[in-house]
């Protein structure tokens, strides 16, 4: 595995518009960008700390992965993102060492970000994903 950095941390929130007011004027932070990611049903808001970002995740469907966390486990850390070079590799790598993905294929995440998840069960009970931007190498 070839982790160059952290790229972001993901944290559930029930409002995003709430929660982005407390980034702002309590930790200081600016808020980037917005996006709908469809495919995984949410909303996010970014921000920048560092070279790492913070990545706020509102559910737009109470089904979505996003919903069912808030309803399991409460608001909180949903996921980190670890930045990665040729993530397909990568993903081979794991799979030869018998470690359960959510994603054995890449796909298309917030940012234009090739991503993957890795299952919680092969990660000591952390939601971990994978990402490369492959646009701006
Ligand atoms: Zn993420």
């Amino acid at each position: 595995m070839e982790i160059t950095h952290i790229e972001h941390i993901g944290i559930a929130v029930q409002n995003l518009n709430e929660a982005i007011k407390f980034y702002e004027n309590v930790l200081g932070l600016k808020c980037y960008a917005i996006e709908e990611v469809k495919d995984q049903r949410v909303k996010t808001a970014f921000f920048m700390v560092g070279q790492t970002k913070i990545e706020l995740l509102e559910t737009t469907d109470p089904e979505g992965p996003i919903g069912k966390f808030i309803e399991k486990k409460g608001e909180g850390i949903h996921h980190i993102a670890f930045a990665v070079k040729n993530i397909e590799n990568q993903l081979q790598t794991l799979q030869q060492k018998e470690i359960k993905l959510i994603d054995n294929q890449p796909r298309k995440g917030a940012e234009g970000l090739d991503i993957a998840f890795l299952h919680p069960k092969s990660t000591f009970g952390v939601l971990m994903e994978l990402c490369e931007n492959k646009e701006n190498k």
